[in-house]
């Protein structure tokens, strides 16, 4: 069974590499919590090709914090 972290990785890694910000992840994820997402992508940011940065996300467009997977 897939834990929250890696339907959070999923996501990110669907998007990549268009950021996404931890308000949109957590919508369409429908995790229950806001804090959720926002542990989660700063445990995500620590793995490799993941980046944290503050920047416009790709689903709402605004300019807040994101994360993003690079592609090779
Ligand atoms: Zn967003």
């Amino acid at each position: 069974m897939a834990t929250v972290l890696d339907r959070v990785r999923a996501f990110v890694e669907r998007l990549a590499p268009e950021p996404v910000c931890d308000d949109c992840i957590t919508d369409r994820l429908s995790l229950s919590v806001r804090q959720h997402a926002n542990h989660k992508t700063r445990e995500l940011a620590g793995s490799p090709g993941f980046e944290r940065l503050k920047d416009s996300c790709s689903l709402c467009g605004l300019v807040k914090l994101v994360i993003s997977k690079k592609l090779r």
